[in-house]
């Protein structure tokens, strides 16, 4: 059995920094599913493929020409990294994961990140639907608020002009999508442990995932 620690939690949780992290620590791969779900919008944007077009979506999905370097993603050759976090890119992101013919298209891709000595996967539905399996679920939260200010200090860093009232308002209704869709909907798996980090440092989460993972050792 390939270990797998699977970290899901709404938009802006911090769960691909505490993935890197617990990664790092442990040595293991990661899995940004989040980021394929993006580079579908991507491509699909580029293709002219509509956000409604489900089938149209699945099929771009299917045929994605991807490459991984580390953390960068390589589309069609060209790195595609920085514009994988483009607010628009995200937008379109949220509202393509809600079909059905999607989240399946993107299914064996992600299977296939669970290569030896083991894997970190964040997302929404890492723990209830790709890696059910999995030896920790960890189910992170934190106050829309605290996610808010996070991703306000993220953009200002980069230079980019953002009004923390509407980075709330857009981050909460994505929750709200995530939450209400049919397929894989964003809840914590039963057997997950919560982790709320509204008032922990980056280093205590990652310290407090390791403990479990030690304490479940071997599994
Ligand atoms: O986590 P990130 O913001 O990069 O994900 C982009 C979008 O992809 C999210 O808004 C969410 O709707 C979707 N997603 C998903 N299932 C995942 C990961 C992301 O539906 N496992």
């Amino acid at each position: 059995q390939i270990p797998v620690i699977t970290i899901d939690g709404p938009t802006a949780s911090g769960k691909g920094t505490l993935a890197a992290g617990v990664a790092q620590a442990l040595g293991y791969h990661t899995l940004d599913s989040g980021s394929l779900y993006r580079v579908t919008a991507l491509a699909a944007r580029r293709a002219q493929v509509a956000a409604d077009d489900e089938a149209g979506l699945a099929a771009v999905a299917r045929g994605l020409h991807l490459q991984f370097e580390g953390t960068n993603v390589i589309l069609d050759g060209v790195d595609v990294t920085e514009r994988l976090r483009d607010e628009a890119v995200g937008a379109m992101a949220s509202q393509i994961s809600v079909w059905p013919q999607v989240r399946a298209a993107l299914f064996d891709l992600q299977c296939g990140f669970r290569q030896l000595p083991g894997l970190v996967a964040d997302g929404r539905d890492m723990g209830t639907v790709i890696f059910p399996q999995a030896g920790l679920k960890v189910f992170l939260t934190a106050t829309p608020a605290a996610r808010a200010e996070r991703r306000h200090k993220q953009l200002i860093s980069k230079g980019i002009p953002a009004s923390l009232d509407s980075l709330r308002a857009d981050l909460e209704a994505r929750d709200a999508r995530d939450k209400n869709r049919s397929t894989a909907p964003l809840k914590p798996a039963q057997d997950a442990l919560l982790l709320d980090n509204s008032l922990l440092g980056i280093e205590a989460s990652v310290q407090q995932v390791i403990a479990w993972w030690n304490a479940r050792l071997p599994f």
